[in-house]
C-alpha cells in the first residue's frame, strides 16, 4: 500500500474537467491506498483572487469532492491552510532549492508573463507543492501531464534535502498518471478551467448542461449536417469516451464519419449520458449543502489527522537541520 497525496484548488463547484481528469481517479485510489487529499487554498492566493469568496469556494469544493465519492472514512480530506506545517516545511525546503530551477518551470513562465508584477509566491509555488507531498512522506502522487514538471522538481528537492543533511527522510514521490488525458474545455482549445469559462459544472442542472453543450466547439469541417467529420479531432467525441458506453462511442464515430447524423444529435446523446452520470453526485451535494456543519466537521477531522502526521515529519526536519529544541518539546 502506498501513501498518496493530491491537491485541488478551491475554485468553487467541481467541474467535469476536475472530475474526469482527477477526482474520479482519487475515488478509485482511496480503496487501494492510504490517501490524503487537500483543498489547496495557500496555492490559490498566489494569483489574484477575491478574499470574500475564498472560504465559500473552499467549502463548495469540499462538498463537490465528498459528493463525487471521496470517503472521509477512507481518505483524509482537509483544507491546506488548516495545517500550517505546510508553509513551515516549504520554508525549510526553500533553503535547498535553486532559484534557477524555479524560474525554468513552464507554468511559472506562462503565469508570470501575464502579470505586471510577479509575486514571489508564484515563483515559490512548486516548493509549497513539494512540501505538500513531502510533509506526509507520500510516495505516490496522481497528477495530470501538466503537473509532471513540478513533480520532477519535488523529487529533485527531496534528493537535494536528503543529500544536504545526510538522511533518507524524504522518499522520492512517483507519479500516478490517470487514464484520462487533459480534459479540454467547451471551446475545444484550452484545458477545461473555470477562469476560462469553458466548463460544465458537476452540479449543473440538466437544462444548464444542455445549454452549455449545444454551442460547444466540434470538428470545424462539419459546416452542415451533410459534411462528414473526423471524431478524433472533436472534443465532444473525447467526452463521449469518458461518459458513453463502448458501443455508443463506436456508433458516434461511424455516424460522424458518414455524416449520418448532425452534431446536435451527437451532443444530445452525450448530454443524456452526462446528466445520468452526474445525477447521484448532484443529489449527494444537495444533502451536504443542507448540512454545512457536517462538511466542516469532516474537514476538521481530516486536518487533525494531517497535523499529527505533519508534526512527526517536522520534528525530524527540525532535528536534522539543527534547530534548537523548542522549550518543553524535546526533539521538536
Ligand atoms: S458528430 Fe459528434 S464527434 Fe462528429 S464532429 Fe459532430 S459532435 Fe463531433
Amino acid at each position: 500500500m502506498h501513501r498518496v497525496f493530491s491537491g485541488i484548488q478551491p475554485s468553487g463547484d467541481l467541474h467535469i474537467g476536475n472530475y474526469l481528469g482527477a477526482v474520479r481517479n482519487w475515488v478509485a485510489l482511496q480503496s487501494q491506498h492510504e490517501c490524503i487529499f487537500s483543498i489547496v487554498d495557500l496555492h490559490a492566493i498566489t494569483q489574484s483572487y477575491e478574499p470574500r469568496e475564498l472560504a465559500g469556494r473552499t467549502l463548495d469544493m469540499a462538498v463537490g469532492l465528498l459528493a463525487a465519492g471521496i470517503d472521509p472514512e477512507r481518505a483524509a480530506l482537509f483544507v491546506q491552510s488548516h495545517v500550517p506545517q505546510h508553509t513551515e516545511l516549504a520554508w525549510a525546503l526553500g533553503s535547498v532549492t535553486p532559484v534557477g530551477e524555479l524560474e525554468r518551470m513552464t507554468q511559472y513562465k506562462d503565469k508570470a508573463a501575464r502579470e505586471e508584477t510577479v509575486p514571489a509566491g508564484l515563483l515559490n509555488y512548486p516548493i509549497l507543492q513539494a512540501a505538500d507531498i513531502l510533509l506526509y512522506r507520500a510516495d505516490r502522487v496522481p497528477v495530470g501531464e501538466d503537473q509532471l514538471q513540478h513533480l520532477e522538481l519535488a523529487r529533485e528537492i527531496a534528493r537535494r534535502w536528503n543529500a544536504r543533511f545526510g538522511t533518507d527522510l524524504f522518499p522520492e514521490p512517483q507519479p500516478i498518471l490517470s487514464g484520462a488525458k487533459r480534459i479540454v474545455g467547451l471551446d475545444g482549445k484550452a484545458k477545461m478551467s473555470k477562469s476560462l469559462g469553458n466548463t460544465i459544472g458537476v452540479l449543473d442542472s440538466p437544462e444548464v448542461i444542455w445549454e452549455k453543450l449545444r454551442p460547444a466547439m466540434t470538428d470545424p469541417a462539419r459546416k452542415t449536417k451533410r459534411d462528414p467529420g473526423t471524431p478524433e479531432i472533436c472534443n465532444i467525441y473525447a467526452l463521449h469516451q469518458h461518459l458513453s458506453t463502448p458501443d455508443q462511442v463506436e456508433r458516434v464515430a461511424v455516424q460522424c464519419r458518414t455524416a449520418a447524423w448532425g452534431c446536435l444529435d451527437c451532443k444530445r446523446l452525450l448530454a443524456d449520458n452526462m446528466i445520468a452520470a452526474l445525477a447521484p453526485i448532484r443529489e449527494r451535494a444537495a444533502a451536504l449543502k443542507a448540512d454545512p456543519d457536517r462538511v466542516r466537521e469532516i474537514l476538521e477531522r481530516g486536518a487533525a489527522r494531517c497535523r499529527s502526521l505533519a508534526d512527526e515529519t517536522l520534528a525530524r526536519v527540525r532535528d536534522t537541520m539543527g534547530f534548537a529544541p523548542r522549550p518543553g518539546r524535546a526533539g521538536s
